[in-house]
């Protein structure tokens, strides 16, 4: 049998990088994981190659380049949160950028000439036109938009200068989780609307809190464009794959082309689970542009990508069974330790 093509992917035990690392045989590369397992899970990756090092440990990370020779890199670690970064800036900049860095580095060193940045649709900042096409003026509003626009422009630098191709793959709202029910989102503390909605219609919290209702859209609720994290990592094998192909740097938004306010998921999360959600109504979050919806055609037409999974309501499903799933479970243990104690 043919032996796979390795592609080394960071953040390898997060949520969307284990997503990929899950798709990765199916379009024949051998998925190694680096991750410090800071915000990972080790369970999420079982079955593959796992190696537990910092970004900012080049000598580690040289040393898995060398064991594993990878053709690739997918980038997945990093920090993720909106409302985070525009309180804690230093923490953006300092390790999306420094540990991104690092990685460059080892890559032109191993010369490993493929790379595929996560990238995100926050780059845009507050859209002139919606569905936002991938021409689009890039004016990040907040400064985890701001990292990783600064990181497509060295990326851009370094193909003229170095030859390092690269992919950006900018990211509309990733939630859901894997049909098989072993891997799903587990952020602690937890900041996306889904998964925070299934707390709430799950009893896990009290309510959820809407940030903003005085927004210039139908409801006054922001819009955003969901896509299902299968259907978002099946897209970075696609694009790696026409990368190594025609040898060339390219960009695509990953959504589906369709928005949903925060009203309409927190309706649409009581329809699937069948219980009542209780909202509150809360201030606008600073660093949050009122609509972001993909024009999602090129990644359609250039890698032949469908996204198949990713209807509010599937995307809705999944989590919901991941969430009764692992969360359920914890709940049962914690209760059970408790019994034993008493
Ligand atoms: N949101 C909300 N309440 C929450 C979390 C999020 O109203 O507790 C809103 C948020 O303001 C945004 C949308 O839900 O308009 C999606 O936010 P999320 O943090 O999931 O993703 P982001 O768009 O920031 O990447």
């Amino acid at each position: 049998m043919k032996k796979l093509q390795a592609v080394l992917i960071t953040g390898g035990a997060g949520y969307i990088g284990s997503h990929a690392v899950q798709e990765a045989r199916t379009y024949g590369f051998e998925p190694v994981t680096y991750d410090n397992l800071s915000t990972g899970h080790a369970w999420a990756v079982k079955g593959s190659l796992l190696v537990k090092g910092e970004l900012a440990d080049r000598k580690k990370l040289s040393e898995a380049f060398k064991k594993f020779k990878p053709v690739a890199v997918m980038h997945f670690a990093s920090h993720i949160a909106v409302g985070e970064s525009v309180i804690n800036p230093q923490k953006y900049y300092q390790d999306n950028l420094t540990n991104a860095m690092n990685l460059f580095s080892v890559m032109l060193e191993r010369k490993v000439r493929y790379f595929i940045l996560s990238s995100t649709a926050a780059t845009y900042g507050d859209p002139l036109e919606v569905p936002i096409p991938e021409t689009h003026p890039q004016v990040p509003v907040n400064p985890y938009g701001d990292s990783k626009w600064i990181l497509e422009r060295i990326l851009a630098w370094y193909d003229k200068a170095y030859g390092l191709r690269s992919t950006f793959l900018r990211y509309f709202n990733a939630a859901g989780a894997d049909a098989s029910g072993k891997i799903g989102e587990v952020h602690d503390p937890e900041t996306h609307l889904i998964p925070l909605v299934l707390d709430a219609a799950m009893g896990r919290r009290k309510e959820i809190t809407v940030f903003g209702q005085d927004y210039p859209t139908p409801d006054g609720t922001c819009i955003r464009d969901y896509i299902h994290v299968t259907d978002l990592a099946g897209a970075h094998f696609l694009a790696l794959k026409r990368m190594m192909e025609t040898d060339k740097s390219d960009f695509f938004n990953l959504g589906t082309g369709k928005g949903f306010s925060v009203r309409e998921v927190i309706t649409r999360a009581e329809e699937v689970t069948g219980m009542k959600v209780p909202v509150r109504m809360g201030s606008r979050r600073a660093g949050d542009p009122p609509e972001l919806v993909a024009r999602a055609d090129k990644a359609q037409e250039a890698l032949g990508w469908q996204p198949r999974h990713s209807s509010l309501e599937n995307i809705l499903k999944t989590t919901w069974a991941w969430h009764r799933n692992y969360f359920g479970k914890k709940s049962a243990g914690r209760k059970n330790k408790r019994a034993g104690h008493s």
